[in-house]
């Protein structure tokens, strides 16, 4: 397949796309981390520091674009910041090794309190320096990304992951209510990344498919994801891992201008359920695809999600520190052989 002539500028082949616009070429850009191994050595921006440094964050989320040739940068790598600046106590990890909390902060939602230096926690800070940063080097080519977790994934942090799931059944109006103190913690975060200067909000709420069923979705999540693309007045990516099939006609309903799915959901599938009320981006796997696969099985699995339609070619969410940055970049070249959906 040849080439399609490339004539407009990331951000805005990148905007379009996500409200299934006309574009030059199919989009490419990652609402989750994308920073591998390589990127750091050729940035010199590691984990753990650039997860809490905004140069060293601004610096390493760029390789997106200057590296691999994404349409975005998306500077925000882990699901902690906000969980940390709530005062959960976060394990920064290594190179290879994620954030990952060690001990939660509230046992009922009555307890929910966002400190009055929420935005100037050093890792809260680190993002939204990050993003002017990228905003003053970028902003007029290439689209700036921003990211929130939404009150789900944050009942993860602060409560449980086992709290927020055994309640599902056990006392659903706890839920209910941790979820309610959470929202303005999404907000909060979410608006003052927007006046520090993103194209696009994504918004990560972890009611994984293997967890959380579409019911439970619908019960607990469905209005609130309404509530807070009304109040989040950016475009928005929402992304949700796993097989996600059975609550992605509720989704298509939210608000979100884009959705950010797993390989685990067939694109054909999805792109049959959402038709043109959301775009879609991801699909291509990380675990085998692109961490043990060659560049000719990535470019295979973009070239499946390319012709379902899929609006924006990524990987399915947070890709492991040690895939090959050449297997990143064969997601572009299947981008440029297709044209637009729209
Ligand atoms: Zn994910």
């Amino acid at each position: 397949m040849e080439e399609v002539e490339e004539w407009m500028s990331p951000r805005k082949r990148f905007l379009s796309a996500m409200f299934s616009g006309r574009v030059d070429r199919r989009a490419v850009g990652s609402a989750t981390s994308v920073a591998t191994i390589e990127q750091m050595e050729k940035t010199g921006a590691y984990f753990p520091e650039a997860h809490t440094d905004a140069k060293k964050m601004a610096k390493l989320s760029a390789a997106a674009y200057e590296i691999l040739g994404y349409d975005c940068i998306m500077p925000y790598f882990s699901v902690w910041i906000e969980a940390d600046a709530l005062g959960a106590e976060v394990d920064w990890g290594t190179e290879e090794k994620m954030p990952d909390g060690t001990k939660t902060v509230f046992n009922d939602p009555e307890e929910v309190t966002i400190p009055e230096d929420f935005l100037e926690r050093k890792a809260t800070r680190a993002v939204l320096d990050a993003i002017e940063i990228l905003k003053k080097e970028y902003g007029d080519y290439v689209a700036i990304v921003g990211k929130v977790m939404g009150p789900w994934t944050l009942a993860y942090h602060v409560w449980g992951v086992k709290n927020t799931l055994m309640n599902v059944r056990l006392n659903p109006d706890k839920l209910h209510r941790f979820l309610d103190a959470l929202m303005p913690v999404t907000v909060e975060f979410g608006k003052a990344q927007i006046e520090a200067g993103i194209d696009v909000l994504m918004l990560a709420d972890h009611a994984t498919g293997d967890l959380v069923s579409g019911k439970t979705y619908k019960e607990f999540l469905f209005e609130r994801h309404r509530k807070l693309t009304r109040e989040l007045k950016v475009p928005m990516v929402l992304h949700i891992c796993g097989d996600t099939l059975d609550r992605m006609d509720y989704i298509a309903q939210t608000g979100f201008d884009c959705f950010h799915f797993d390989s685990k959901v067939d694109a054909f599938k999805a792109k049959d359920v959402c038709g043109k009320r959301i775009s879609l981006m991801g699909n291509i796997n990380n675990p085998q695809t692109l961490l043990y696969g060659t560049p000719e099985d990535v470019e295979k699995e973009a070239d499946y999600a390319a012709r379902a339609g899929v609006e924006i070619l990524a990987p399915e969410c947070a890709i492991p520190t040690r895939v090959k940055d050449e297997n990143l970049k064969a997601i572009v070249r299947v981008a440029r052989r297709y044209p637009g959906v729209g």
